[in-house]
């Protein structure tokens, strides 16, 4: 069985390949679709933005899709940003590092810092039905950026049982424990468990 992926994101689409292809399933881009679908992310959770793009992608190459959504939920912010990760802080932040900035101004004089990456994975079929996952990485917000790995978020979000922040991990511990490897072992549970034949 193939999957077709609606992201160009080449490490999501790395990530994805290696786990799915235990499985027997190739997962292949969209340009190798034949289909170049670009999704608004209009829904106000995880699970709807990733069934958003999945079930659109799905419909234009006529195939199988896999979706993902992801981001930084802070507690003491009420899980914010949430599904705006990638625009927190509008027109004034333009890049990962301004954003970084944006949360820290945000959390000043906050002393609740615990948060969670989270990621939502939904693979949508012709038939109508629908498979997703969710994963989760508990971790807490750093008054202070440290490492210089990673993207995003990861400068600040520290994970207590290794004492290294995300963008301090190599990358493949950091693929090992994130919420996305987490979604994905999920799925890959959950796809071997149910009728579909590859
Ligand atoms: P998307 O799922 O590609 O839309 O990503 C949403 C946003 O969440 C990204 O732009 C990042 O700001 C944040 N995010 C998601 N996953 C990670 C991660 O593993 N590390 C750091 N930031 C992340």
């Amino acid at each position: 069985m193939k999957f077709v992926l609606a992201s160009n994101n080449k490490k999501k689409l790395g990530e994805m390949r290696a786990i799915l292809s235990e499985l027997g399933i190739e997962v292949i881009t969209q340009s190798e679709a034949g289909v170049n679908v670009e999704v608004e992310e209009t829904g106000e959770s995880f699970e709807e933005n990733a069934l958003l793009k999945a079930e659109a992608v799905m419909r234009a190459a006529n195939m199988p899709a896999i979706a993902d959504d992801s981001g930084l939920s802070v507690d003491a912010l009420g899980g914010r940003p949430g599904v705006y990760s990638a625009r927190f802080g509008g027109e004034s932040c333009r890049n990962d590092f301004e954003r970084c900035q944006h949360l820290l101004r945000a959390m000043e004089g906050e002393i609740r810092r615990e948060a969670s990456f989270i990621s939502v994975i939904v693979c949508a079929f012709p038939d109508g039905r629908r498979i997703s996952a969710r994963g989760e990485c508990r971790g807490e917000i750093l008054r202070e950026f440290r490492g210089a790995g990673g993207f995003g978020y990861d400068p600040l979000f520290f994970v207590p049982e290794y004492g290294q922040t995300m963008a301090e991990m190599d990358a493949g511990l950091k693929n090992s424990i994130s919420h996305r490897a987490k979604a994905l072992r999920e799925l890959k549970i959950k796809l071997e468990n149910s009728d579909l034949k590859y």
